[in-house]
């Protein structure tokens, strides 16, 4: 691993309570491989060919069981642990606060599958335009049901949006000092409303976001294909 010339961070989320998967067990330390999926997305940012520093957002109450799991699991890995809000925006908030790099990538906690390049490439042009945020083609047909009868949109007008998300540090915390608003599911939607532009880079398609027992499916066949 080497230093970068402009240094980065990723901020991992995993800061709400979110649904359960029917377990009691939060969805980012569910087991893969014998390893809690959070432990799979951490490694996968200190693996990278230059170094980025590492925060994960937890809700208050997951705190100490992550401590344990930590223990447990022997997990060395450095980074740092804070703090989660109210929403996805509060607990982004609070992780800016402590991040230092002058990239900042931020990351969903279950999304273990990133490819090395995808997270590379979001960072490179980021640097070069400000933002950057991973896409997928859509394969399926799309309809808006927002509206009675429901209506065929062209599929090409759209794109599936993951994760890390890519930002110059100064441009995101500018961007974060607005007030929140519901219609901010993101952090490029927190990014344009403040007037900047988001560029698009290819995604990969194993980096699901793990929501649903078909997902972990998913998950345990590329962990095992790896
Ligand atoms: O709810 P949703 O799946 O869209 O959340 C996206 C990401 O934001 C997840 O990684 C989730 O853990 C995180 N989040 C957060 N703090 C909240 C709510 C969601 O960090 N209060």
């Amino acid at each position: 691993m080497s230093v970068p010339s402009i240094s980065r961070s990723v901020i991992i989320t995993a800061g709400g309570i979110g649904k359960r998967m029917g377990a009691e067990i939060p969805k980012q330390f569910l087991e893969l491989s014998g390893e809690p999926i959070l432990m799979h997305t951490i490694r996968k940012f200190s693996n990278l060919r230059d170094a980025a520093e590492i925060i994960v957002v937890l809700p208050q109450s997951q705190i100490q069981t992550w401590s344990d799991l930590c223990l447990k699991h022997n997990f060395k890995i450095i980074h740092t642990v804070i703090e989660g809000g109210k929403e996805r925006f509060h607990s982004v908030k609070n992780g800016l606060e402590k991040a230092t790099g002058q990239l900042i990538a931020v990351h969903d906690a279950v999304r273990p599958f990133v490819a090395e390049n995808v997270i590379e490439t979001c960072f490179e042009v980021a640097e070069k335009k400000g933002a950057a945020v991973p896409v997928l083609d859509l394969k399926e047909s799309l309809r808006n049901i927002g509206q009675n009868p429901s209506i065929a949109v062209p599929r090409s007008d759209y794109a599936l949006v993951q994760t890390p998300q890519c930002f110059r540090a100064n441009l995101l915390r500018e961007a974060y000092h607005n007030d929140y608003q519901t219609i901010f599911t993101d952090d490029a939607s927190v990014v344009e409303h403040a007037g900047k532009s988001v560029s698009l880079v290819s995604g990969n398609e194993e980096n699901i976001k793990i929501t649903t027992p078909m997902d972990l499916k998913w998950a345990r066949f590329f962990l095992a294909n790896e």
